[in-house]
């Protein structure tokens, strides 16, 4: 029997990626998007159902994944990828795009997560898949909110692994931790970034330091949604019960730093990145 994939954020990037690797791979596929009428390309396969789902309106989340069961007996799998990238000074970021973020990348994969766990309980199977990020393994000066707010994704999806592994339901989180092309991120990230050049000037100097190493990170290789979508594939096929699939080639070294140093020279590390 086909099995079928609900994945939230697939107007774009790894979203949509993953929505065609799954749906070229024989699942059926409920790509849900904030704007479904702007969808050309998927709309167009058979067993593929484009639906509206904003992770901030709770109606639309009941209602799609209703219309998925409708259309397709039962789900398999959530895949929450929806989100994006608060960047910016942190005094500059105003409390409603705080709130936003954590709206989105947390209150928004809890939300859909609890909404399908009746179905998944009722048929003793089914498997939570998040994209996190690097940012929820190591942090970066102007990425505070969107690492606080993938901390808190991470913390999440490992303690709902414990609660929900009796019950015969998988968690897993699948971590890009490098920049991914071909997506979206960047140009939101860059259009939205938090500044006060003329009411926070103490900030001038260090944010051209971080410019330039910021510069030099992104001049690193970068992934692609097909390889972020190939691994949130293995992550679902696998059979295996491992917790998180990173994906990148921590070209900057920052997971290695993070798991092999104690804390303090880990700390010491990063800092080092942001001196010069
Ligand atoms: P993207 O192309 O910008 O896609 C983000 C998707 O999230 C879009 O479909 C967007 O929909 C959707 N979205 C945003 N707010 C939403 C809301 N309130 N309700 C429903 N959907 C919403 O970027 P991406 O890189 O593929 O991002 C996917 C995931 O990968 C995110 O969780 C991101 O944090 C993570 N990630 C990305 C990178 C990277 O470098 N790109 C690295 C690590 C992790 P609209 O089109 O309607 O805005």
């Amino acid at each position: 029997m086909k099995k079928t994939v609900l994945i939230t954020g697939a107007s774009s990037g790894i979203g949509k990626a993953a929505s065609r690797l799954f749906h070229a791979n024989g699942w059926n596929v409920i790509a849900t998007m904030r704007s479904p009428e702007k969808e050309t390309e998927l709309t167009a396969l058979a067993d593929l159902l484009v639906v509206r789902l904003d992770v901030q309106d709770r109606d639309s989340i009941d209602s799609a994944i209703k219309a998925g069961i409708d259309r397709f007996g039962r789900i398999d799998l959530l895949v929450n990828n929806a989100g994006y990238g608060q960047s910016g000074i942190f005094e500059a970021t105003s409390r409603e795009k705080i709130q936003q973020q954590f709206d989105v990348n947390v209150f928004g994969v809890m939300d859909v997560t609890r909404a399908i766990l009746w179905h998944f309980r009722a048929n003793k199977a089914g498997l939570v898949i998040n994209v996190s990020s690097g940012a929820g393994l190591f942090t970066l000066p102007t990425l505070s909110i969107y690492c606080a707010s993938k901390f808190a994704l991470e913390g999440f999806t490992e303690a709902l692994s414990y609660e929900l592994l009796a019950l015969g339901i998988g968690v897993k989180s699948v971590i890009p931790h490098g920049g991914v092309a071909q997506t979206g991120f960047q140009e939101r990230a860059g259009a939205d970034f938090a500044v006060d050049p003329a009411g926070l000037p103490d900030y001038n100097e260090f944010l051209q330091r971080a410019q330039r190493s910021f510069g030099a990170m992104i001049a690193a290789r970068m992934m692609t949604s097909s390889d972020v979508a190939g691994v949130i594939y293995e992550a679902a096929t696998d059979g295996r019960d491992q917790l998180r699939y990173l994906v990148g080639d921590d070209a900057r070294g920052f997971v290695k730093a993070r798991r092999s140093m104690d804390d303090q020279a880990y700390v010491d590390f990063m800092r080092g990145q942001f001196a010069g």
